[in-house]
């Protein structure tokens, strides 16, 4: 039951007032349990006083599936969501996002989720043109922290559509750069930040809010942001002190 206290931890850090990331049954974490099964947060639970039955634990083989062959109606997918819990008398329910989360940790490297609605990084996801920004750094802890780029996600509906574009996404992203994101941008919706443990996820999600915050009060200046350049962001992507300073954090 390690990962789901470490889990019900990771919640209620993401759902911190001062973050204004996620209020109500906002947001979303979720974690890798066997091999065979993960931990998400289940539909209508809140982060900030999320305990132990705000949880569930998946079946992840009938989840993925279901993203080769997408079933024919939404009834459909929630029937297969709600019979890949591993308990199926618990009266917690997977989330919608289930399918994505579900994707996210099948990926190497990745065994801890977190999905935010940070009011700051949606002031620009909600904007025309903020693609752009997405693949450009301001500052070198948001690279240390983020990645050298985040990957964006054009809008569709959540569910079962948001899982199969986040996976389109995702492999475009890893062609280009060789690796896989380690935070999205959700056009119109929101953020993820995905690590090998809580600390790290957390750590990318305050980093990415703080980023959003400082990138807010540059633009309203007038003037047009300093962006790092290409070189000078894969410089602090590529130095070892930096890397020293991300397992000093992850931990
Ligand atoms: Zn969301």
């Amino acid at each position: 039951m390690a990962v789901l206290k470490q889990l019900i931890s990771l919640a209620h850090a993401l759902a911190d007032p001062d973050l204004d990331a996620a209020i109500l049954a906002e947001g979303n974490v979720s974690a890798r349990g066997s091999d065979e099964t993960l931990w998400i947060k289940a539909s209508g639970s809140q982060m900030a006083d999320a305990g132990p039955d705000a949880f569930v634990e998946v079946w992840n083989r009938p989840v993925l599936a279901s993203l080769e062959q997408t079933p024919p109606t939404e009834a459909a997918a929630r029937e297969i969501l709600n019979l890949a819990r591993k308990d199926l008398s618990t009266q917690a329910l997977p989330s919608t996002e289930t399918f994505m989360h579900a994707y996210l940790l099948s990926l190497p490297g990745v065994e801890w989720v977190g999905h935010t609605h940070p009011s700051s990084l949606l002031s620009i996801l909600v904007t025309e043109g903020a693609q752009e920004f997405a693949e450009r750094r301001i500052f070198p802890d948001e690279v240390v922290l983020c990645g050298a780029a985040s990957c964006w996600v054009p809008y569709v509906a959540p569910g079962l559509p948001l899982a199969i574009e986040l996976r389109k996404s995702t492999l475009a992203f890893q062609k280009r750069w060789g690796r896989i994101p380690s935070s999205y941008w959700l056009q119109n919706h929101g953020l993820i930040v995905v690590g090998r443990s809580p600390r790290e996820v957390e750590c990318g999600m305050r980093m990415a809010v703080k980023s959003a915050r400082i990138l807010l009060g540059a633009l309203q200046t007038g003037r047009k942001p300093r962006w790092l350049t290409a070189e000078e962001v894969q410089q602090i992507a590529n130095w070892p002190d930096e890397h020293y300073r991300q397992r000093c954090l992850w931990k």
